[in-house]
Order: structure tokens, then sequence, then C-alpha cells
């Protein structure tokens, strides 16, 4: 019989085993639903989903969006600026579904 006994197991360095070594990179994971980012301001705003948190608040009226895009929408409101416009008289509206529901009543009398 032939015994040969190599020590490879004693020997072996641990720190391949614990590559984790992506740096900056540190994924956010929603503890709700499936959703993660990197971007810890993209996951602020992803939990006030969850928690109904507001926190754009309008400085005019001080209602309060969980998005920034729709307290963007709403300053129009108070700025008057109005960026839809009708082609056919020319009114101007801040939101495109009223643009839209003034644009039906001309189709209605043509
Ligand atoms: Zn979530
Ligand atoms: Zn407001
Ligand atoms: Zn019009």
């Amino acid at each position: 019989m032939f015994f040969s006994v190599y020590p490879i197991d004693s020997n072996l360095p641990n720190i391949l085993l614990s590559s984790n070594s992506f740096g900056t990179i540190s994924l956010k994971q929603c503890p709700h639903c499936p959703y993660s980012t990197e971007r810890s301001s993209n996951f602020k705003n992803h939990m006030a989903v969850h928690t109904g948190e507001r926190p754009y608040v309008c400085d005019v009226c001080m209602k309060s969006f969980t998005q920034k895009g729709n307290l963007k929408t709403h300053l129009r409101l108070h700025s008057g600026e109005r960026p839809y416009a009708c082609k056919i008289c020319q009114e101007r509206f801040t939101q495109r579904v009223h643009l839209t529901t003034h644009e039906f009543k001309h189709k209605r009398f043509v």
C-alpha cells in the first residue's frame, strides 16, 4: 500500500473565500419588496412608497408629495407657468390633462 500525505488543507490562504472587495458599491435592498438600488437618494425616495412619507412639501400651500417630479408639476399651479398650449385658440394650461380636456371641446364643435 502507498500513503502520501500532503498538508494542502492547513496551508491554503483564506483570502480567496472572502473576496467581497467591491469597495464603494453597496446595494440597498428594500425590506418590503424586491426593489434595490445603489443610490441612497433613490432608496429614500422609494421607501416613501411604503412609509407613506411625503418629503417634498410645497412652500406655498404646504401640500406634500412622495416624488420630486410631482411637486415640480404642482409648483406650476403657483408659478403660473403653463407649458401646454392649445393649438387652436392659444389658451395655455398647467397640466397636459387640462389641455386634452380643452381640445376635446374644440373637436365637438367642429
Ligand atoms: Zn419597496
Ligand atoms: Zn402648492
Ligand atoms: Zn383651445
